[in-house]
This record gives C-alpha cells, structure tokens and sequence, in this order.
C-alpha cells in the first residue's frame, strides 16, 4: 500500500516535469517573437487533438504558483524587527498596522474582541484577507502574529514563532492577488492571541480561534471550509515538518503528496507529533485541518519559546518549501 502510493506519486510528479517544462518552452517562445508563434500554434493545436486529459493533468495546467523566498524572509526580517509583539503592547498595534498595510485593495475583515484571561483584558484581533474562486467553498490558510506573552520582557522576538508564520501568509497573499481563482476562495488568517498569557491549558491559549470558531459555527461559515491549513514555526533552517496526529489524516495526506510532488517530501512527517494549535477549535466543530508545524527548532527543540528564537536560525528556503507546499496542497484540494 504505502509503496503503492509513492510509485503513483513519483509518475504524478513525472507528469508534472513534462508538463511544466511544455509550459516553459511555450513561454520561452512567446519572448522570442512573432517568429515562434506558428510554433505555438502548431503546438496548441496537437494538444487540442488528443484525448480528454484525466482530472489530475487537468489541473497541473492551472499549476500553483510558487512563493518569492527572498520577499518571505525579508516580510520576516521586518516582522521580527518589531521586537516582542505579544497582546495588548504597543508592537502589536505597529503589527496590526504592518499587515493591513500589506493588503491594500484586497477585501480585509476583523474578528476583534476583548480576551478575559488571568492576566487581565486585552484586545484581540484577528486579520483576515479574502481571495474569491470561483467555486462554492473556502480553503483558509492561516498562522497566529502574537508572541509569547509571559517572555515579552526578556528579549524574546519570535523570528520563528510568530515572525515565520505572520511573514509566510503575507507572501502567499500577494500569491493570490489580483487574479480571480479557478478553485474555491481562499482566506489567509492571522490569528492573533494563540499564545498562552500565563501557562498553556485549554482555557489560557488559542484566544483568537476559540473566538473565530464559535462565531463560524452560528453564522455557517464553518459549513463551507473545505480544508483549513496552518502555518506555524515553519522558518527554521533544519526544517522538519511534523505528522500532527490532532489533525485530519486525509488532509495530512494531501499534504505529504503535495510536497511529494515538489520533491520536499524528506523534510515532512519522519516524526508523528500531537500538536495543540490554532487548529484545534475548527477540528472541534467539524472542519477538516492540517497543521504545518516544525516542532524540533533546535536540538530537542531548545530553541522554541526562548531568546533564542531569532533569524539566524531560519532559511528563505524553508519559507520556500513551506509557501509552495501550502500553495500546491490549495490547488489539490480544489481538484479533489
Ligand atoms: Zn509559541
């Protein structure tokens, strides 16, 4: 069975290969000019006589695109240089301010709320960006932008843990911007208050989904989310994306393909890990998820949730892989 999958996954890819690189030489002849166009044309036309392309080559025709690494990491290295940004400072509000300001033109929406916690009240928001398809359904992509509350005086900045994941979502929308999608409508979704403010349990955590979950629930919303996917701690440069075992295994399983079919896949799931996220109130109510999370930043993770938690730990080629994955795994949910 599982031998079975990555022989079918190894002759996808190889379908993919030839097609990318049709699609590359069209192109190609496309800048060389007019010369070339009787070319295409020639070309256009022996397609258009073959059989019916299956529904999987179908789609690798509207292939995802891939992210700008150099543009993540830079969107990271100004995330970062905000310093802490936990909720309720005054880093946060400048972060607010950054990302908004990222997505000028696009339709933005607030889900914004004062959080009761042990530590007192703090405003929470969070930042949503909405890209139509055309096809009834949502897919969200999304990561939380606050960090760590109870280090937010020792110098702690989350180049990872909040930085990676704010920085990835803000590529990805520029992605998808400008064009309507031939797919469902995709939201990008930055969470806000995941971090706990005290000590990390079901009550002091995840203030932001809790909040966006229930009110998903009443208005319907959650009905139409065919597949929610998260970001998180995804910029280090020893990357290893876990198998979250509190996510939806079909939808893990799409991830580990879509990353198979861009030659990723030695950097995802060689450890099964049960990881408490920002997706755990969407998997309560009902909706499929998948957490996209390196939970071994550093030898035994010693890096995660300290001061040293900064950008020289991270890699551009890691926002690569993560950003296209996540893009590639989009575009299969559509064709699935
Ligand atoms: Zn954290």
């Amino acid at each position: 069975m599982k031998s079975g999958l990555k022989s079918a996954a190894r002759m996808a890819f190889l379908v993919a290969v030839v097609l990318l690189l049709g699609i590359a030489c069209a192109q190609g002849k496309h800048d060389a000019g007019a010369s070339v166009s009787a070319a295409r044309e020639t070309i256009a036309a022996s397609m258009a006589s073959e059989a019916p392309m299956s529904k999987m080559a179908a789609a690798e025709l509207g292939a995802a695109p891939r992210i700008n690494a150099a543009r993540a990491m830079q969107y990271t290295n100004e995330v970062t240089a905000f310093g802490a940004r936990p909720i309720g400072s005054a880093n946060h509000i400048k972060l607010e301010q950054y990302i908004v300001s990222h997505l000028k033109g696009d339709q933005v929406a607030d889900d914004a709320f004062i959080a009761d916690t042990v530590e007192g009240k703090f405003p929470v928001r969070n930042i949503l960006a909405k890209f139509p398809g055309t096809k009834e359904g949502i897919i969200v992509i999304a990561g939380h932008y606050d960090t760590n509350y109870p280090l937010r005086n020792t110098g702690f900045v989350g180049a990872n843990d909040g930085g990676s994941s704010t920085a990835i979502l803000l590529e990805i929308a520029n992605q998808l911007r400008g064009k309507k999608r031939d797919g469902y409508s995709v939201w990008l979704l930055w969470t806000d208050g995941e971090e706990a403010v005290k000590q990390w349990s079901a009550t002091d955590s995840l203030y932001g989904t809790r909040h966006l979950a229930e009110k998903w629930q009443k208005d319907g919303t959650a009905k139409q989310i065919k597949a929610f996917l998260l970001a998180d701690m995804i910029g280090d440069a020893d990357l290893n994306i876990e198998r979250d075992a509190n996510s939806t295994p079909w939808l893990e399983d799409l991830v580990y393909q879509a990353a198979t079919k861009l030659g990723y896949q030695s950097h995802f799931f060689a450890r099964t890990t049960g990881v408490e996220d920002d997706h755990l109130p969407f998997m309560k109510i009902g909706v499929p998820c998948a957490d996209v999370i390196d939970l071994d930043y550093g030898y035994e993770n010693v890096f995660h949730h300290t001061p040293q938690d900064t950008l020289d730990k991270l890699s551009p080629k890691s926002l690569q892989i993560v950003g296209d994955v996540l893009l590639q795994t989009v575009w299969m949910v559509d064709a699935r």
